[in-house]
């Protein structure tokens, strides 16, 4: 796996390549895709039978299971499934797996479809609110594996937990058959039928798909397809004690919503076998030993699964149970820390939907796993942000400036453009006076070299104001700098004509004292000192970076009383913030910087 910046997927904003398109370009040729179809409503093949032509190109789905936020590796697979479904004109379900009853919540769909909507993407498409819950399929996957037992492609397994470990076999050993594995279709439908009705206790059986304990791909060795899990369902509530494994789940759900294309990552390439098999038999016709005929009850075309490379990104983790961790433990403040890779922590911390949009058109979407530094999605943010964010200046180290050749109530209108490219945006006003701040590392007292900012005896421009002169500074008694001295020149003011007669090399940023907004400022470091932080089993906890967050009393210019929670600026030489959503007020502000103005992060 590649972590070079330069080798990087997205680092030089090449055109990104996306082989999923090539899929779909292909199979819209093919016969069976032209007329799916489409009943305006999940259901097998008596529900879609006889109705109308699917309007959408193509049929994806986004699944998330709601036991926790989304974070930017979902962004990647968000913009993936969305983002394909608008450029083909098709449509995109928001399906929540919700087959996992114990760690699901209300709090977490919820916050799974603000994630989206933010990003920009919504799953209402030609009419039809394609907002969907895998536990709505329930019914229709106990119907299917009733099939599946009467087509005698599944049984019920009561061997302990511990023997059908063992007798599934490894790598290189092929399994051993279940004795339960031969019992008959009656058998089976009644011990089913014991499970479903809560008559046996979590453990004591599982519904199995006969397929081969020989097999090379071990997950076609007999998989469990239904357990029984005596728990409150969020949705559900205790209408049910068995529930469907995620294997068994997932291309029903896929079928039942007319997916064209199934989407997922890599991990679930060694699966594609079984949903296959599992799709192919539920839509197959099978003769019955007394004559009679199983009827399919799904239809062609079938779901296709696809599988592409998840986003790894360096100095971040993307797995919902570590980011959880993060919170429990309180290494951060909440999901919505602005450090956690987290949608909510992201929209804190200032990224925009296009931002990360353009990060993912960036990387694109490949076949072999990679690392992506986290450096273009930091490019791809600034590249958003640069021609839209209000300029404004904030003095983050503060250093008193005093001019000490004007009298105390001097004061002067100074004017800037709100955007160096967009003239039209206007004007921001703002004063300087004898009082001003100035960043503490603009002045030396004894200059290195190439120091061009103030020292005594040195010129230079407050910009968008006057030229001075540097002539001194106090300090205290450690010797540390307090306030520095200068004499301002009048006839030097920017804009005018005498402006152009002062050669200077500095342009320093400042504030006036006198009508500065003070505000809270937030600056942040990688959340992990180490690129790959879960790499080769480490507790990513012991690579937490400790200087992660600092916060600075910082001095701003009055223009920034106008920000809500939420505004972007960039402040002059330091970056991009934005007001935080949740602590920021107008008379107490508070910014968090989204970004750097370069990377200071490449190596
Ligand atoms: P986690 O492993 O962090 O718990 P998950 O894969 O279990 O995440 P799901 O809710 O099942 O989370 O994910 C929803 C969709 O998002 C899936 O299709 C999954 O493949 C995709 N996804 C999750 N993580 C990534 C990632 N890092 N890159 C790309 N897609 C991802
Ligand atoms: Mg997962």
């Amino acid at each position: 796996m590649s972590s070079n910046p330069s080798h990087t997927p997205g680092a030089d904003h090449a055109p990104a390549s996306n082989f999923l398109k090539n899929i779909i370009d292909q199979d819209l040729q093919k016969p069976e895709y032209q007329h799916r179809p489409w009943a305006r409503k999940p259901g097998g093949a008596a529900v879609h039978a006889g109705a109308p032509a699917d309007p959408a190109n193509i049929r994806l789905r986004f699944p998330p299971e709601p036991n926790g936020y989304l974070h930017v590796g979902h962004a990647k697979a968000i913009c993936v499934n969305f983002g394909l479904a608008k450029e083909y004109a098709g449509a995109c379900h928001m399906r929540f797996d919700d087959t996992n009853p114990e760690k699901e919540s209300e709090e977490f769909a919820n916050s799974i479809l603000d994630a989206v909507s933010w990003l920009g993407f919504d799953w209402n498409s030609f009419g039809d609110t394609n907002l969907y819950h895998a536990s709505d399929y329930f019914d229709f996957m106990v119907e299917s594996a009733e099939f599946l037992i009467r087509a005698g492609l599944a049984y019920v397994d009561e061997q302990s937990a511990e023997d059908m470990r063992t007798n599934r076999g490894t790598l290189t050993q092929a399994g051993v058959n279940s004795p339960f594995r031969d019992r008959s279709v009656a058998d089976n439908l009644a011990r089913f039928a014991a499970m479903k009705n809560g008559e046996l206790p979590d453990g004591a059986a599982v519904l199995r798909a006969k397929i081969d304990m020989a097999s090379p791909n071990i997950n076609l060795r007999d998989p469990a397809i239904y357990r029984i899990k005596h728990a409150h369902h969020h949705r559900t509530g205790d209408r049910w004690c068995i529930y469907p494994m995620y294997t068994f789940a997932h291309p029903i759900e896929d079928a039942l919503e007319r997916i064209t294309h199934s989407f997922c990552t890599l991990e679930f390439e060694d699966q594609r076998p079984f949903y296959d098999w599992l799709l192919g038999n539920l839509a197959k016709d099978h003769p019955q030993p007394d004559g009679s005929v199983l009827k399919a009850i799904l239809a062609h075309p079938l779901p296709k699964q696809v599988e592409f490379a998840r986003l790894n990104l360096s100095y971040v983790v993307t797995s919902k149970r570590k980011l959880q961790q993060l919170v429990l433990e309180n290494r951060v403040s909440g999901w919505d820390d602005p450090r956690m890779p987290t949608i909510v922590g992201l929209r804190r911390r200032g990224f925009t939907p296009e931002g990360i949009q353009l990060f993912c058109n960036r990387i694109g979407v490949s076949k072999s796993d990679s690392w992506i530094d986290y450096s273009v999605l930091e490019g791809a943010l600034r590249d958003d942000l640069d021609p839209k964010a209000h300029r404004a200046v904030a003095v983050l180290d503060p250093l008193p400036l005093i001019l000490d050749n004007v009298p105390e109530d001097w004061r002067d209108d100074c004017v800037a453009p709100v955007h160096p490219h967009h003239a039209e945006w206007g004007q921001r006003d703002f004063s300087i006076g004898k009082r001003l701040w100035i960043e503490a590392e603009d002045f030396q007292e004894v200059p290195e070299k190439k120091f061009f900012r103030l020292f005594p005896g040195n010129k230079v421009r407050l910009r968008y104001g006057y030229v001075i002169e540097c002539t001194g500074c106090d300090k205290d008694e450690n010797g540390k700098v307090i306030a520095v001295h200068a004499n301002v020149f009048l006839d030097s003011k920017s804009g005018t004509p005498g402006a152009d007669t002062y050669k200077v090399k500095g342009n320093l940023h400042w504030v006036n004292a006198a009508t500065a907004v003070t505000a809270k400022v937030r600056l942040y470091d990688r959340l992990f000192t180490e690129e790959h932080p879960d790499a080769g089993g480490r507790n990513f906890l012991d690579v937490l970076n400790p200087n992660s967050l600092t916060e600075v009393t910082a001095y701003l210019e009055p223009s920034v009383k106008t920000s809500t929670p939420g505004t972007i600026y960039q402040f002059e030489r330091h970056g991009y913030f934005v007001a935080d959503l949740k602590d920021h007020r107008p008379d107490s502000p508070v910014f968090n910087r989204t970004v750097t103005l370069k990377d200071s992060w490449s190596k």
